[in-house]
């Protein structure tokens, strides 16, 4: 067989749809930008992702403890936060053709276009992007024309009430990131958990944000997964655990099968005012290279922002030296969504078979894929039976499929498309023998094993 994949989005999305990975959001009504919905298959996956990624950083991880706070918290969070200030992003319409775009894109792309250098949006105010534009005429993305109305900055964070009253002192927030939950929740881990520094908080959970602009599937969505890891350490450790962070983090992404050839490190251009060092890891997806996770360490800016917004002592108080301090914090944060579209598009291949036809394959690793193994009875009308009871007793253990519908060729197709590593085909000589042949997705070889030996051979295969 010969590998003769070109991947593009279209080509994901049509998948994603027909095989009931991701569905758009509210499709029956038209959809709603930037929102997706996970299919049968695809919670799956997700799920995996997240299995994956709580083993290692929270189960294998020494001092790690896991969390799940609440998505509505104190307004005062993101009084603390800055969020509620500073969150927010430069938009500005265009006149001609009523489409909203950020005026710090506009200029980047155009920049870009144009070679020209040292100019960093984000370090200029409204009035000079503004200034800029106007002595540029930069043109509107979408239609070419030159006439966009003042710079507004836009909220990123969605508010929403609680209570009746239309008061302004009921507004309160959908989270914007999941790390808040952590940093509020320091004291409570430190002390319920004799917790020594250093040590982790991490949580997995959903955020929200208003974004207007265009995702790339589900690269940039309104609401979407966070996986976050914050550890907390004494000052003088933080360069120490900054590079130890970057390391797990890469080492991960690799354990879970992404090509590290397509992996790379990129410090940040510019470092919010209380970060120390920041790097992004950036995946090739189809659209070119692009942030997957960030590593970030933010001193003790949260912590000592709590504690002034709060009036509670963030310190933590050194059992053996009896020094008190604020830690510092080590944060590693990734999207689940955007790591479920690097893990996609990294398993996606097309192949050229011996017989001249083209199969679609998702190579994903044994440990991500949605089923682990699918039970095809040969023969509906005689194998059906010892096949259903097959599937029934693998369910146990993992996640198994069932397929007697169409030919076997075409069975073993739609099973690739979904990525099931292991097809099980029972047959006279299970009948017969008690033996059933096993097929490898990747390389289509097949070996025969007796039935009860089935479990373990796929959950070897399977382990994390
Ligand atoms: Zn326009």
């Amino acid at each position: 067989m010969e590998d003769v994949t070109k991947l593009t989005m279209d080509k994901l999305v049509a998948l994603c749809k027909n095989r009931g990975i991701i569905f758009q959001g509210s499709e029956i009504y038209g959809g709603m930008g930037n929102t997706w919905d996970y299919g049968p298959v695809g919670v799956e996956i997700k799920n995996n992702i997240k299995k994956t990624w709580w083993k290692r950083f929270v189960q294998e991880s020494d001092n790690s403890f896991g969390v799940d706070a609440a998505i509505l918290m104190n307004p005062r969070v993101w009084d603390a936060s800055g969020h509620t200030t500073s969150f927010s992003d430069p938009k500005m319409d265009c006149r001609e053709c009523k489409t909203r775009h950020r005026a710090d894109n506009l200029i980047e792309n155009y920049c870009a276009h144009h070679h020209i250098e040292n100019i960093i949006p984000d370090k200029m105010t409204n009035e000079e992007m503004q200034n800029f534009i106007e002595k540029h005429k930069i043109a509107c993305p979408v239609c070419g024309k030159h006439n966009f109305t003042p710079i507004r900055q836009f909220k990123l964070m969605f508010e929403t009430r609680r209570g009746v009253t239309e008061d302004d002192t009921d507004k309160i927030y959908l989270r914007p990131e999941t790390a808040q939950g952590e940093f509020v929740n320091f004291l409570n881990v430190q002390r319920s958990m004799r917790a020594k520094v250093p040590f982790g908080i991490a949580q997995i959970g959903k955020a929200f944000r208003n974004e207007i602009t265009p995702g790339n599937f589900i690269f940039r969505t309104i609401e979407f997964e966070q996986m976050e890891h914050q550890l907390f350490c004494k000052e003088c450790d933080d360069d120490k655990f900054y590079n130890e962070y970057k390391q797990k983090a890469w080492d991960y992404l690799v354990s879970i099968g992404i090509d590290a050839d397509k992996l790379r490190f990129k410090d940040h251009d510019k470092l919010a005012h209380y970060a120390k060092n920041a790097c992004d890891i950036q995946f090739l997806f189809p659209f070119g290279f692009s942030e997957l996770n960030g590593i970030h360490n933010r001193t003790n800016y949260d912590l000592s922002r709590h504690q002034e917004f709060s009036g509670k002592n963030m310190q933590y108080l050194d059992p053996v030296t009896n020094e008190k301090y604020i830690p510092y914090v080590v944060e590693y944060s990734i999207g689940c969504d955007r790591l479920m579209l690097a893990v996609l598009c990294n398993a996606y291949r097309e192949e050229k078979l011996d017989d001249g036809e083209t199969r679609i394959v998702l190579a994903l690793s044994p440990v991500l894929a949605p089923y682990k193994a699918c039970v095809l009875p040969l023969v509906k009308k005689t194998h059906a039976e010892t096949a259903h009871n097959l599937q029934k007793e693998l369910s146990k253990y993992f996640m198994c499929d069932y397929d007697e519908s169409g030919s076997i060729g075409k069975r073993y197709r739609r099973e690739d498309e979904i990525g099931t590593p292991f097809a099980i085909t029972v047959d006279d000589e299970t009948l017969n023998n008690g033996t059933v042949t096993i097929r490898d997705r990747n390389t289509m070889e097949q070996i025969t094993l007796k039935i009860d030996q089935v479990k373990d051979y796929i959950l070897d295969k399977c382990k994390y």
